[in-house]
């Protein structure tokens, strides 16, 4: 969460900072500030809300006030505090001297406070970033060095940081270090560059050095010095980093989520290019480091993810279950972490994450590494940290997905993960026929889904017909028992309204209570082993007067007429199932929100790469 840039050299800094943070804003838009470093001052300008409103209000000023070769920017995702001007970021000490952006929490931050109130310092904001500004600048008035007077005060911290810190007595130069959240450094030619991510200074250099934990790194316009925990220097890596700066355009599209659902057809097939060749040919993973021996060890496999790619990891222990006969568990990161870790060199631990950055994800890795388990990721960022922890990689290659909730990327994680299960099954030599049947459908899927796609009309009119409901109930058995979770996740991130998911056979063990006529119920019927079960659940369903929404392949004549709405996707292996049904769950998602005028690809309260725990 929240978005960070930092610049220093021969340009306006507040451009570059600016141009950064507009490629942040899937990080957060509780609201936007930046510092300027003035003369023997520094200048701070911060604005409510999304950046644009920053942006306005910069407009007004005389260009001359802030005009800068060095500065530090901040979006918020709020996790202490309102999203008020006063717990806005950049936070400064008392005397203004020092001013600081974070991402994180601290975690001791009301002890901190406590100490600091009773050394005389005031307290202006609600926020936990508020001590950080406060304890740096207590310990520079002991050291009157910014590296040292960081270095003291992060050792007194807990919790999870990235910071960039500027001290009008050192007016040519920018501090920074992190610890549980992401901060690189961008290596420029007379200029150089802090981010939370690499979208937001791709444009500006390809040369990047990722800071490690509890590093400190000082950045001038020609140096980058970085020091380790004892403040030795040392040398980190320069890493090129891997992709052109992106055109962000809706391409005619009004959003950028219907732009990324429309996109799914090529994502596949990308993904597949060298993967598969056909159907008889053996799935190739090229930074999978399991051979056929490794493979034959792991006696059970944990998943851990969070949100969409939990989901994603719920499909996947069907998949890998049924294809390798090894257990699969599915586990959120966030409750993985606080209990015992059961794993070891029999485990394989996959862990899922969009961004690679999410913080729960990565503490959970980091447990399971000392566990010595293999640890597998997928992730759509090679150079995320998680993917830089692991020891296989599945990169699901979707491109850059800016929508806040994710749907490109939830196929693409998909698709990785019958290629891994189908990769693993060659290894052990099982079930050669269903293979080739998954393996076909993979390679038909893209068009199947463009068929989806060209059905957009109908389930628009759909979604127009039940925007008005405050409740949806979403169920399927089986392999789509996930799609029933994703679809209402879905509907719920964009268009607030108050959507679950339940396994079918679970309707009648509680969830049954709450339907009548003002409660639609959607049900994924796809022909194969759970039909019959799900069209019962769905008779159950009808009796109680709900209104029945079915997403199949086929409907018998007998029980079409039970159904209010009925649409009808191209017929598919139900093992491959998941990723068609869920593209009409995203559609009508969208359509819904869409037409209730919601905020879209920005939806209220959510962030895209979630950093903090
Ligand atoms: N804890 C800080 C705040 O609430 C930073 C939040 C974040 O990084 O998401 O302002």
């Amino acid at each position: 969460m929240c978005g960070i840039v930092g610049y220093i050299g021969c340009q306006n800094a507040i451009d570059v900072l600016l141009d950064g943070l507009s490629h942040l804003e899937y990080r957060g838009y509780d609201s936007a500030g930046v510092a300027l470093m003035g003369e023997n001052k520094i200048n701070i300008h911060k604005a409510l809300g999304k950046l644009c409103n920053l942006i306005e209000d910069l407009k007004k000023k005389d260009p001359k006030e802030i005009k800068s070769h060095a500065g530090i920017g901040h979006i918020r995702w709020a996790t202490h505090g309102l999203p008020t001007l006063a717990n806005a970021h950049p936070h400064s000490c008392n005397c203004k001297g020092l001013t600081l952006v974070h991402n994180g929490i601290i975690e001791n931050y009301q002890e901190i406070k406590n100490f600091l109130t009773e050394k005389g310092v005031t307290f202006t904001s609600q926020t936990d970033t508020e001590v950080a500004a406060h304890l740096i600048a207590y310990e520079y008035g002991k050291t009157k060095d910014l590296i040292q007077a960081v270095s003291n005060a992060t050792k007194k911290l807990k919790g999870a940081w990235a910071f960039c810190v500027m001290h009008k007595n050192e007016p040519d130069s920018i501090v920074a270090t992190r610890k549980n959240a992401p901060l690189l450094i961008g290596k420029g030619n007379g200029e150089n560059f802090l981010a939370s991510d690499i979208v937001a200074i791709i444009k500006y250099t390809k040369k990047a050095i990722y800071l490690e934990d509890n590093q400190i790194a000082k950045i001038t316009k020609d140096t980058i010095s970085i020091y380790n925990e004892d403040l030795i220097l040392t040398e980190n890596k320069v890493e090129s980093l891997p992709f052109e700066p992106v055109a962000l355009s809706k391409m005619g599209y009004k959003h950028f989520m219907l732009k990324e659902i429309n996109e799914q057809p090529d994502v596949i097939r990308n993904i597949l290019q060298g993967k598969i060749k056909d159907e008889f040919s053996k799935v190739n993973l090229p930074d999978v480091n399991l051979d056929k021996k490794q493979i034959e060890k792991i006696n059970r496999i944990q998943i851990i993810a969070c949100g969409t790619s939990f989901h994603a990891g719920l499909v996947g222990k069907y998949i890998i279950e049924e294809l390798t006969n090894i257990p699969v568990e599915v586990e959120t990161s966030s409750e993985y972490i606080y209990r015992k870790t059961i794993a070891d060199e029999k485990t394989l631990v996959i862990g899922i994450s969009q961004s690679g950055e999410t913080a729960d994800t990565i503490t959970a890795i980091k447990q399971v590494k000392e566990k010595n388990a293999h640890v597998l990721i997928i992730t759509n960022r090679k150079e995320s940290l998680l993917a830089r922890l692991s020891d296989s990689l599945l990169h699901i290659n979707a491109g850059i997905e800016v929508s806040v909730a994710a749907t490109k990327s939830y196929i693409a994680q998909l698709v990785s993960i019958y290629l891994l299960a189908i990769y693993m099954a060659e290894k052990k030599d099982e079930k050669e026929e269903k293979l080739q049947t998954i393996k076909h459908e993979l390679l038909m899927l893209p068009a199947k889904i463009e068929a989806v796609l060209s059905n957009s009309k109908k389930i628009q009119e759909i979604a127009k017909k039940y925007s008005s409901y405050k409740n949806f109930i979403f169920i399927a058995r089986g392999i789509n028992y996930p799609s029933a979770l994703e679809g209402a996740l879905k509907l719920k991130e964009i268009s607030y309204i108050n959507a679950t998911g339940y396994a079918a056979g679970e309707l009648k063990h509680g969830p049954i209570a709450m339907l009548d006529e003002t409660m639609p119920v959607l049900a994924i019927l796809n022909k194969g082993m759970v039909y019959d079960k799900v069209m019962s659940n769905c008779e159950e369903a009808y009796a109680r007067r709900a209104k029945l929404i079915g997403v199949a392949n086929n409907i018998d004549d007998k029980h079409k007429t039970i159904f209010d709405d009925i649409i009808l996707i191209p017929d598919i292996d139900d093992s491959v199932s998941p990723a068609l049904n869920i593209t009409v769950c995203q559609l009508l998602a969208y359509f819904i929100a869409e037409y209730l005028g919601k905020d879209v690809d920005q939806p209220r309260n959510l962030a895209k790469s979630v950093t903090v725990e």
